[in-house]
């Protein structure tokens, strides 16, 4: 096959756009190149690494001329940690970048025109905002343990002492954690063989109460030195449980079913607004609370409450737009398939005092028809938040059949987003409001809420 360049040329290029994986993309005598770490306007020397027949990879070797949007990243393990892909732009570059990629789909994929969005809600301060972290434990080549995070696309550990996105009590945790592994020889556990113990160091941390929380994930049932450990952790302010989680499996799935206590509370508990959440080492929950808070703000606007309304939640975790909607509305149902998250719901809206929630086990696309179908139920506003892949059409007919008035969906892939909304929106429904909002400074992803209406049918005279 022959193409303009070959692998190992190096070529001078300018990059004109970015991609949806966040590498830059430019252009060698009409041939396009994606280059990893580079911004829109760098003016760059590339080696080509891979090519194909519309397009290839190549690798930045010399930066001729950076970019005014270049920056330089605070975390000196950027490049080559897999955590973050745009520290080296500028933050107001970031959100430029997400907000037009939710235009673009929805205009490319979606297939809408004039779009009118609302600005990105960005973040006050894009740093330090993740509620959860978990730091890979192995061996090093000289034996000692290795803690930090996955280099992007492997399993290769890359020390970290500071990790700029996660919360500031990493630090001390981590600074504890290394010197209690050298000085015990906790054995780090290696995936190849599946030797050793200690695997994975997970940390949750509540924003507004300030409750800390540590887990060890462990090839075994138990951590010698437990004492030590505790002393040791228990003196990092704001700590309020730690324990271990059981994971004895060949497997690179984080964290096994068994939690076992070592100290305080096998939970912390954290605010949204005002709604508590329990929040255990194996909840989901969202893992920046600041703009969450906006994100569900933004998704109780656009459904625009009264207090007299039936609203359907789907896929909703562990109930937190749920509940939240449940302040302004009659009734909120929520479903979600993963039963465990179901549980905390239920116990979420207790803490809570909250009565006009209630909750189903199942697939949205199952749960919503079968009782559209038994129980001929209605919803005047309906809430989808579903994973990567969308919603299921035989979810779209159903919400189709019952006709609510609002659709709030909220996405955290556009692509998908704009199918579905084409769906709708080729039916009975209209694009009403579009918002972006930044729930991950640093990486490509971006979360969108949008409001579409049910079309009014106005009878002429
Ligand atoms: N709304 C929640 C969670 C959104 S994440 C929040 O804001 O916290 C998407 C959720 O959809 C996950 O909890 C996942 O378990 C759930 N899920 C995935 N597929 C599903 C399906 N087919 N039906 C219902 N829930 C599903």
């Amino acid at each position: 096959m022959k193409t303009v360049v070959n692998k190992n040329d190096l070529v001078e290029i300018t990059i004109e756009d970015i991609g949806s994986d966040g590498a830059g993309i430019g252009k060698y005598q009409g041939y396009t190149l994606f280059v990893k770490d580079t911004a829109v306007g760098d003016r760059a020397v590339v080696k080509v690494m891979k090519t194909g027949k519309s397009y290839g990879f190549a690798r930045m070797v010399e930066l001729v001329k950076p970019s005014k949007y270049r920056v330089e990243p605070r975390c000196p393990i950027a490049t080559k940690c897999g955590g973050c892909q745009l520290q080296h732009m500028d933050y107001a570059k970031q959100l430029e970048y997400k907000e037009n990629k939710v235009r673009n789909c929805l205009t490319r994929i979606g297939g809408f025109c004039d779009i009118q969005m609302e600005p990105i809600c960005g973040m006050e301060e894009p740093y330090y905002y993740r509620n959860k972290s978990q730091f890979p434990v192995g061996k090093r080549k000289d034996g000692g343990a290795a803690i930090g995070f996955y280099a992007g696309r492997t399993h290769a550990i890359i020390d970290t002492e500071h990790c700029y996105i996660g919360a500031k009590v990493n630090v001390d945790i981590l600074k504890f954690m290394r010197t209690f592994i050298e000085q015990y020889h906790i054995e780090p556990y290696e995936e190849e063989t599946h030797q050793g113990l200690l695997r994975h160091i997970l940390t949750r941390v509540g924003y507004q109460t300030g409750e800390v929380m540590v887990c060890l994930v462990v090839n075994g049932r138990d951590i010698p030195h437990k004492e030590e450990l505790v002393k040791g952790l228990q003196a990092i302010p704001g700590m309020k449980s730690i324990c271990l989680n059981v994971n004895r499996s060949k497997t690179n799935v984080i964290l096994g079913e068994t939690i076992v206590p070592l100290w305080g509370e096998t939970y912390i508990t954290d605010y949204i607004g005002d709604i508590a959440y329990r929040i255990s080492p194996l909840s989901f929950f969202q893992v920046n609370p600041v703009q969450t808070k906006k994100l569900y703000d933004i998704a109780l606007q656009y459904a625009d409450l009264h207090g007299d309304e039936v609203v359907w939640d789907l896929y909703c975790g562990i109930g937190t737009i749920s509940l939240f909607l449940a302040q302004k509305a009659k009734m909120v149902y929520g479903v979600e398939i993963i039963p465990q998250a179901i549980e905390d719901a239920k116990r979420n809206a207790q803490i809570n005092n909250i009565k006009n929630a209630k909750f189903f086990v199942g697939a949205a696309e199952e749960v919503l028809p079968a009782k559209y179908k038994e129980e001929n139920i209605h919803a005047d506003v309906i809430v989808v938040d579903p994973p990567r892949k969308g919603c299921a059409q035989s979810l779209l007919d159903t919400i189709l059949k019952m006709t609510p008035k609002k659709v709030v969906y909220v996405s955290c892939d556009p692509a998908t987003l704009a199918r579905d909304l084409k769906y709708l929106c080729e039916k009975d429904y209209k694009l009403v409001k579009v918002r972006a909002v930044d729930q991950f400074s640093h990486s490509v992803h971006v979360e969108t809420v949008v409001l579409i209406e049910k079309n009014t049918i106005v009878e002429i005279q």
